[in-house]
């Protein structure tokens, strides 16, 4: 018996450099957490490698990834623009974000999805063996638990998605929208990181299909699906031991002993319009309006890592963040002080936990998030037990971290109080803040999280059983 893990990009990226194919493992939370999993055994990874393959070099790279346990399902150039750039980052993606005036509902987007879709199930049928248990990842793969039990009817499926699932009125918007439910019901179990996203799953469903929902049950051809939230976490060992790494630890000094240090606000988003960046900076701006006292005395690290750029909605969003931070600098900045500190790029993980470990404030106010990693990774670096976390309601991880400033992301006011707030919050304040987080987030890592569904998946099956 093994598992077969499905998802839109393997845990690797393949780099072509002088016409030769490098291999780099990622280090996203997925890939650790499913880690011990697909490295062991004879468990096994299915996924798109990244990057266009052409056919006379496909083998070599199917080859390749094999030794690594991972399966590659090979995309053209047109199936990633039309499934995963157009349907799921230009349809998906904003309406589960609730920005519908995003979307754009094109026919060939849809058609490439369910081809793609076929092309994932496909892929993964010819490895599936009797008692496997099948692990389907995200919204890019709505329609594949479908698909996978139209082939095999006993399979063991499950499904996890990790950005949130809007309510009725919002998912009632997509033409295709009995189809993507109907793809879903194809798994035994459905996994959401929050428990709202539940309930907008289950209400949705009982609503758009003939299907009938009790508790967190639906009940679809006589075959019980179990429906229930599995907040994500991180590797909180490693985020907690990456400050104590002699060079690490060396920069973190020399930047803490610092006389009259400024207040340090951090904030790390990947550049997307779900995350509030130019509110948040508008709510900056009104800081500084409002208290001149503060010139020299805080100082903002902003990273924006480049995401998605190919979409228009992006570009204008970088076009508009750059102009922002242009214009608060140049209003606000003196010879020796600068506001906004601006990234434009991502960074290896020492120099995060560089920046996690010296913020005094981290500011994660997204307008909606699945989960958010960042909140979490700023508290598991936190080994001091200080800092303040600034966080949106609208993140998952505000369920589970409610001892950060929780604050609405469209109330500037709101984010701009809890940035004085935490400027002035007294240590023993901040300590029993952060105790209580550090808890919450080294208790539930996402080792406990693959453990849990993986568990409760079995546990279904067993209950399907029962039942026949
Ligand atoms: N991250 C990274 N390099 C960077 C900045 C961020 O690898 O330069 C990582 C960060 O550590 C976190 C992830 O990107 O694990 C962002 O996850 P999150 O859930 O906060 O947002 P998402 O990008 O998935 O919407």
């Amino acid at each position: 018996m093994k598992t077969i893990i499905i998802s839109n990009r393997l845990p690797v990226k393949i780099i072509e450099e002088n016409n030769e194919y490098k291999y780099i493992p990622s280090e996203g939370g997925l890939a650790t957490g499913l880690g011990d999993i697909y490295k062991n055994g004879n468990s096994i990874w299915i996924g798109w490698p990244g990057l266009e393959i052409p056919e006379d070099r496909q083998l070599e790279v199917a080859n390749k990834l094999a030794e690594l346990h991972l399966y590659p399902v090979f995309l053209t150039q047109e199936e990633i623009n039309l499934f995963y750039e157009g349907f799921s980052n230009e349809v998906l993606w904003p309406v589960f974000h609730y920005v519908v005036t995003y979307a754009k509902y094109e026919q060939s987007y849809w058609d490439s999805y369910k081809a793609v879709n076929e092309k994932f199930a496909n892929n993964t049928i010819k490895f599936i063996e009797q008692g496997d248990q099948i692990w389907v990842q995200d919204y890019q793969l709505l329609l594949v638990p479908h698909l996978i039990r139209a082939y095999k009817q006993d399979a063991i499926i499950g499904f996890f998605q990790h950005i949130p699932f809007p309510s009725y009125e919002i998912f009632r918007l997509i033409p295709w929208r009995n189809e993507l439910l109907t793809g879903l019901t194809g798994a035994d179990l459905i996994g959401f990181h929050t428990y709202d996203d539940v309930r907008h799953f289950l209400h949705t469903t009982a609503r758009l299909l003939p299907i009938t929902a009790s508790a967190n049950i639906l009940t679809c051809n006589e075959r019980q699906i179990v429906v229930e939230a599995f907040p994500m976490g991180i590797d909180f060992d490693k985020f907690s031991s990456l400050p104590k790494q002699p060079a690490v630890f060396k920069e973190i000094e020399r930047l803490n002993n610092v006389p009259d240090k400024a207040t340090h606000v951090l904030s790390i988003d990947r550049l997307d319009y779900s995350k509030g960046i130019l509110e948040r900076l508008q709510a900056y701006s009104l800081l500084l309006e409002n208290n001149p006292e503060y010139v020299g005395k805080i100082v903002w690290t902003m990273v924006v890592v480049p995401s998605r750029d190919t979409v228009p909605q992006y570009r204008d969003l970088k076009e508009q963040i750059d102009r922002t931070v242009g214009d608060i600098n140049s209003r606000h900045r003196t010879a020796t002080w600068n506001p906004i500190n601006y990234f434009y790029r991502s960074f290896p993980i020492e120099e995060l936990s560089i920046f996690y470990a010296t913020a005094d404030i981290c500011l994660v106010t997204p307008m909606r998030d699945g989960m958010n990693l960042v909140s979490k990774e700023y508290v598991a670096s936190r080994n001091n037990d200080d800092g303040v976390l600034i966080l949106s309601e609208m993140a998952g991880s505000s369920k589970e971290l409610t001892d950060a400033l929780i604050v609405n992301p469209n109330n500037l006011g709101d984010i701009m109080n809890a940035i004085e707030h935490a400027m002035q919050m007294p240590q023993e304040e901040q300590r029993e803040r952060m105790i209580a987080m550090r808890a919450v987030v080294k208790k539930f890592s996402v080792k406990r999280w693959v453990d849990n569904f993986m568990l409760k998946l079995a546990e279904v099956k067993q209950l399907q059983d029962s039942l026949k």
